[in-house]
């Protein structure tokens, strides 16, 4: 049969239909150890939140909630904040899949984002959207709106988070803010006096010196 236009078009969909194509094409998986998950059918309970303090060539907070099966994901450079004055920047990446909520470790060098990476923050998560009765938004459709409200449930941070799109495009810009609740704290600056793992009780160098020994 010879391949019509039909055919093509069928597989350009069927590339840009899996969410993690751009996830798998960054990354040489005989080279990082970083997970090679697949776009997951469950949906849980309640879905789950991770911020991973990230130094590459720049120290980030990679900020990920899970949305119908990935995480979506922004690199949020000063990490998030508890004071609702203040707005941080965060520009989104590739969807991570799910597996990804428990990476802690080194990138190799030469590889996309070589460098540590350490799970600074995790737990569950609800949208805020979700119960505004006919305004009500599915985390897909805020985040296709370019405006996501959420509670977060974390060991560091709790309470709610608005994500704002600035800027579209293929790296699109958002401003992540503290929102004026009951968690709210200005005088609080999390990244500097709680920078442990919560996974592990580790700092990003002791991640180093283990993570290289064991390669040895
Ligand atoms: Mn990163």
């Amino acid at each position: 049969m010879r391949s019509t236009k039909c055919d093509i078009w069928y597989n350009i969909y069927m590339a840009t239909k899996n969410k993690l194509t751009s996830y798998y094409k960054k990354r040489d998986f005989k080279k990082t150890t970083e997970p090679r998950g697949k776009v997951e059918k469950k949906t849980s309970k309640s879905p789950i939140f991770v911020i991973q303090k990230h130094q590459a060539r720049n120290l980030h907070y990679d900020f990920r909630l899970e949305i119908n099966g990935v995480l979506v994901s922004w690199a949020v450079p000063k990490g998030l904040s508890t004071d609702p004055s203040v707005k941080r920047l965060a520009i989104q990446t590739e969807d991570h899949p799910l597996d990804y909520i428990d990476f802690e470790g080194v990138i190799p060098e030469g590889e996309y984002g070589a460098g540590t990476v350490l799970v600074w923050d995790t737990g569950s998560y609800h949208n805020l959207r979700a119960h505004k009765g006919k305004d009500s938004q599915s985390m897909e459709n805020a985040l296709e709106d370019g405006l996501i409200e959420v509670w977060l449930e974390g060991e560091k941070l709790k309470g709610g988070y608005a994500l704002k799109r600035t800027e579209g495009g293929k790296k699109p810009r958002w401003l992540v803010i503290k929102m004026d609740d009951e968690e709210a704290d200005a005088r609080r600056r999390p990244t500097s006096t709680q920078p442990r793992s919560v996974k592990s009780g580790r700092e990003l160098d002791e991640i180093v010196d283990e993570d290289t020994s064991q390669d040895e």
